[in-house]
């Protein structure tokens, strides 16, 4: 575990956190009214990219510099805020107050003036608190504004354990999950690129409603020349091997599981989770229950009001990071999706 403490006074700025992968919908910008913390309680993520302003548009940053910075597909724009900003849940900061004439945004803070959270003590610029609506409430602190100190603590998730519980699609509201948007829309960019243009066959049930519907709208129709599929830890090895498998991202390093063969696009762990195990109850502590093989109808599943989207904002956001983009075909089909959006 770790302390962030103040560059310049030494001012404990954080409560212990353990650091985990930065959560694949930190940059989701569409969802709910109001909206929760990013992070969990006790947890940082670094985020690699530099985000923040200023922020320049594309016509500004010009092509080469785009893609020295990752980015190989026209974007409207991109931040040059430092990169490595340090993300905590907002109740996980400590001895921070609040800069006024930098609180932009409608009902909260959308983080567009630059930070807007200063040490107590020395009064030193440290972090942006983004809490506006339709954002994830995170505190986002500058990486050169603040040290790492190790502290003692719980141990961090093991880099070797694969099991975690499952995240619903339909959240209890009824509406499709956010997190699958985002987590769907990100995985849905690598499959594309490694659909090689070329139709996917996409399994029915949950993956034909998220991945499927996408995939048919984008490549061309014909008899699919690629498969797509789960694989990973406590799944069988399916047979024959996909040439796409969906793997779980390990949420504490980010790293991908590893198939025996064909490429792996990573998904948010427990979004793979419940799409490997969808009847896995065994985490739910429950006496008695029901016979085997009986479903329960009370209460009713939750049936959304609308087909699943995927995030496209993020959809497009990670095409645009993906070198394969330059290809034509697939320069093509960003641009039919939409394209420059950020
Ligand atoms: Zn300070
Ligand atoms: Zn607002």
């Amino acid at each position: 575990m770790a302390v962030f403490a103040c560059a310049g006074c030494g001012a404990e700025l954080t409560a212990p956190v353990s650091r985990v992968a930065l959560p694949v919908h930190a940059h989701q910008r569409n969802g709910d009214r109001f909206m929760p913390s990013l992070m969990e309680p006790g947890t940082y993520a670094v985020d690699p990219e530099p985000y923040g302003p200023p922020w320049r548009r594309w016509s500004d940053v010009g092509a080469d510099a785009a893609a020295a910075r990752g980015v190989y597909a026209p974007v409207d724009g991109l931040y040059f805020g430092a990169p490595g900003a340090i993300l905590v849940a907002p109740g996980d900061t400590r001895g921070t107050v609040v800069i006024p004439e930098r609180c932009d945004g409608c009902c909260g803070s959308a983080g567009g003036l630059g930070p807007n959270l200063a040490c107590e003590r020395c009064g030193a610029e440290v972090a942006t608190r983004i809490d506006d609506c339709y954002r994830w409430q995170a505190v986002w602190f500058e990486a050169a504004a603040v040290r790492c100190l190790p502290v003692d603590g719980p141990a961090d998730l093991d880099a070797g354990d694969w099991e975690w519980p499952g995240l619903p699609p339909v959240e209890p509201s009824g509406y499709w999950s956010l997190r699958w948007q985002a987590a769907v829309g990100i995985a849905l960019a690598h499959v594309l690129a490694a659909s090689a243009g070329a139709p996917v066959a996409v399994p029915g049930g949950l993956l034909a409603a998220t991945f499927g519907r996408t995939l048919d709208t984008l490549l061309p129709s014909g008899p699919p020349a690629r498969t797509l599929a789960l694989a990973g830890p406590g799944l069988p090895d399916p047979d024959p091997a996909p040439d796409i498998a969906l793997v779980p991202r390990h949420p504490r390093t980010g790293a991908a599981w590893q198939p025996p063969s064909g490429a792996a696009v990573p998904l948010d762990a427990e979004v793979w989770t419940y799409l490997a195990f969808p009847d896995d109850r065994a985490r739910v502590p429950a006496t008695g229950g029901l016979p085997t093989g009986v479903q329960r109808d009370d209460p009713l599943p939750l049936r959304p009001p609308s087909l699943f989207r995927p995030d496209r904002e993020l959809f497009l956001r990670t095409l645009a990071r993906l070198p394969e983009v330059r290809q034509p075909w697939l320069r093509a089909l960003y641009d039919k999706a939409g394209g420059r959006l950020s």
